[in-house]
This record gives C-alpha cells, sequence and structure tokens, in this order.
C-alpha cells in the first residue's frame, strides 16, 4: 500500500479534539497522580481491565494511563495512522520497552542510534541472554537469512542514525511477517515524512525529543501500533512501561501536544533547506549525503515512500574524511558564523552538528563503525531554519573552503 495518498496534516488536525477543563482552546493539563472513583467496586474492575481508559473514561494511577498523556497518544496516533498509541519518559524508554516486551532474539539494522544498538549489542545480551544480528538493512537477502527460528524482532530506522540508509519498509514487513516476526521501525528521523505503520511497521517508536517536539527542551517518546500492544505495555502484571515505569509527566506531554499543529510546517522547511543547501554542496563535489538527492543510492525508494508535500528531511551528512577536518569545520560554522551548535540532538529550529563517530555514535567499536559506514570523519547535520538561506549557504561555503573541502 502507497502511503502518498496520506496526509499527515489533514489526520492531525481531525485528531485535535480535546478542550480544556472550562472550555479552553487547549487541553487542561491533568496533573493527578491517582484517580477516583465515585462506588468502591469499579477500582477493581479497573484493576482487573474491566474498565479502560478508552473504552469508559476510567483512570487508576499516574504510571498506568494518565489523561494528557493518553490524549497525546490519540493525536501521535492520528500523524502514523495507528491505534492509540502511548507516551513515555524517552525515546530510548520506548524503544528498550518494546523490544523488551517483543523479546526473543532479534534483527537490526547495523546503522542504528547508538544508544539502540549499545542496548541491543551490549546490554540485552549480557543481562538477559537475548541477541541480536546486526545486518545491512538494505541487504534484503541478509535480513531475510539472518531470521532463525527464535527471532521475535526487525528493528530498523526509517533512515538509519547516522548514514541515512533508507528501509524499504514494505519489503521488511514482507520478510518479518512470512515468518512471524514484529516490525518495529523507529520514526524519530522522519515524522509526517514517512508513515511506516501504512508501509507494513507493526510497531513505530518515536523520540519525541527531536522534531516531533522541535525545541531541545524536553526529552520524551512514544509507541504506537496495534492497541493490543500498548495495552499489553500497560499491563499490570507483565507491561514493560507499566512495570519498568519509564512515564511521561502530563505537564511534557502538553507541551508536545501544543507543538504538534505546526509539526508540518516544520518539516516542510526543514526539508526545503535541506535540499537547497545539499543540491549546493552536490555541484561543488563535496561528499554530501542526502536521501532528497538523485545520487543517494536509494533516492527511489525514499520518494515512493515518503507523503507528498514534506521533502526528504531535515538531515544530511558530510564526510570530511578525518576528525581534526570535521571539527575544524564545525567550530568555524559555529563560533565564527553562528551557522547552528556543536552539539548532538536532531530536530531543533537552530541547525545541530555533530561528529558520528566521536558522538552519537561512539557506542559502536571500530569494527561497528566500519560495517556501518560510519567513518570518523563524518558530520551529521541538522538544519534548522532559522536565518536567511543564501547566508546559510555561504557561511557553509567558507567552512569548507577553510578546511580544504573545496578550493579557495
Ligand atoms: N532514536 C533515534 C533515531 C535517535 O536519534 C535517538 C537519540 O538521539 C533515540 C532514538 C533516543 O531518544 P531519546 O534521547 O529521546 O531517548
Amino acid at each position: 500500500m502507497s502511503p502518498t495518498n496520506f496526509d499527515p496534516a489533514a489526520a492531525l488536525a481531525r485528531s485535535k479534539h480535546t478542550f480544556g477543563e472550562h472550555g479552553g482552546a487547549n487541553m487542561s493539563i491533568e496533573a493527578s497522580t491517582t484517580f477516583t472513583v465515585m462506588k468502591a467496586d469499579t477500582m477493581p474492575e479497573i484493576f482487573a481491565g474491566h474498565r479502560t481508559a478508552d473504552r469508559d473514561g476510567c483512570f487508576l494511577y499516574a504510571r498506568h494511563f494518565n489523561p494528557t498523556v493518553h490524549t497525546l497518544g490519540h493525536e501521535l496516533a492520528a500523524l502514523e495512522d495507528t491505534e492509540p498509541g502511548y507516551c513515555c519518559a524517552s525515546g530510548m524508554a520506548a524503544i528498550s520497552a518494546t523490544i523488551l516486551q517483543l523479546c526473543g532474539h532479534g534483527v537490526s539494522s547495523n546503522a542504528v542510534y547508538g544508544g539502540t544498538h549499545a542496548f541491543l549489542h551490549e546490554y540485552l545480551p549480557q543481562r538477559t541472554g537475548v541477541t541480536t544480528t546486526f545486518v545491512d538493512i538494505a541487504d534484503l537477502r541478509a535480513v531475510e537469512a539472518a531470521i532463525g527460528p527464535r527471532t521475535r524482532v526487525l528493528y530498523t530506522e526509517t533512515l538509519s542514525n547516522p548514514t541515512l540508509v533508507v528501509s524499504d519498509i514494505a519489503a521488511l514487513a514482507a520478510i518479518a511477517h512470512r515468518h512471524g516476526v514484529t516490525l518495529v521501525v523507529d520514526n524519530t528521523f522522519t515524522p509526517v515524512l514517512m508513515t511506516p505503520h501504512r508501509l507494513g511497521a507493526d510497531v513505530v517508536i518515536h523520540s519525541l525529543t527531536k522534531f516531533v517536539n522541535g525545541a531541545s527542551d524536553l526529552v520524551a517518546g512514544a509507541v504506537l501500533g496495534r492497541a493490543d500492544f500498548i495495552g499489553r505495555l500497560m499491563d499490570l502484571h507483565q507491561g514493560s512501561l507499566m512495570l519498568l515505569g519509564p512515564t511521561m509527566d502530563p505537564r511534557a506531554a502538553f507541551e508536545v501536544s501544543m507543538r504538534l499543529p505546526h509539526l508540518p510546517l516544520r518539516m516542510a522547511e526543514h526539508s526545503r533547506r535541506a535540499a537547497r543547501l545539499c543540491a549546493r554542496l552536490e555541484a561543488l563535489e563535496v561528499p554530501v549525503r542526502y536521501p532528497g538527492l538523485k545520487s543517494h543510492p536509494q533516492h527511489a525508494l525514499m520518494a515512493r515512500q515518503v507523503n507528498a508535500g514534506y521533502g526528504s528531511g531535515g538531515l544530511f551528512t558530510i564526510d570530511l574524511g578525518d576528525r581534526d577536518r570535521a571539527y575544524g569545520f564545525m567550530e568555524v560554522l559555529q563560533n565564527e558564523h553562528r551557522f547552528g551548535f556543536m552539539a548532538v540532538s536532531l530536530g531543533y529550529a537552530e541547525t545541530l552538528m555533530s561528529c558520528s563517530a566521536s558522538s552519537t555514535s561512539s557506542e559502536l567499536d571500530d569494527r561497528s563503525l566500519r560495517a556501518a559506514g560510519i567513518g570518523p570523519g563524518l558530520v551529521r547535520i541538522s538544519i534548522g531554519y532559522t536565518g536567511d538561506l543564501a547566508t546559510r549557504e555561504a557561511q557553509l561555503e567558507d567552512a569548507l573552503r577553510r578546511v580544504g573541502m573545496i578550493p579557495r
């Protein structure tokens, strides 16, 4: 099924139906940690799961469902075209709770966020004996060959962090489902642009910390998929979100919800700017990687998978060859031009730049870095939308010239 007839902005707009307690245009923040019942025998019914938040508007305790967090889960579900999802304290909480819930052995893209890699490669096998086979996610034969009888999860990112390899979600879903495996897709890099559930992903993860919230001022995550899976995560006896307790604060849920209406506008602008800068970089013969460029190995796949009108995203990489040159390049951009910040994370109004091998992918050992194609001079850039674009282009060129990447 093609997602291109899906309009995430319209879906988001339709989901906005919660008014404040006094009829306010914004929803109220429900800050209570515990909830009353009018009749004592209602409480055991909630504990037994016979009365729920969705069906009966029954809430119990804020580590279980909270009304404000619950509303955000519904709004994100509209964006991702899933059944109602739920939110948690961070992207890593969403990832670890999902994988622990599904457990069994896994197959994962070899190029994923460093924290995810560390969780799958080190934490899980050492604490639980659950192992992961890492593969080149673009090599569909290798993916299928890595699935064994005990495999339960196939894990990938829509665009790999930081190498921007595009996952063929529909093909991966077909492989996973042939083997009774759950496909989990991290859509942190491409909210609005991609709707992995429409392509066959079973579970969609977000680090809301990034583009979705967009202000680099809070850490949050979300899990979206089928309602029965969310129910399992929140189960009082067996639920990873319920029992490990990475609960989202309702104040954070409110903040994120307030920023959802302009997420589509922001994504389109991140993309517009990234596309223009990358076209210029390519014309200058700088080793740039951006899925919106025809030179990207999966450009056609990207074009097929995205929802129309939001471009190819706000992230690109430049390979400067070695670490010193990468550091020099970022220092000129930050300290002389105020082009952006040398900082990890992504999806902010300002541009954020980091040298992946020595920052967000430093959890990977040298072998894993090589396998994932993360060179020592690879700089990941999350392009912001402040400042005049022509000035930004000139600043980028100047920094490249200063470190000898283009002739003076
Ligand atoms: N997924 C991706 C693709 C990320 O880049 C990150 C963090 O950078 C995470 C998940 C983890 O998110 P959080 O920092 O919100 O736990």
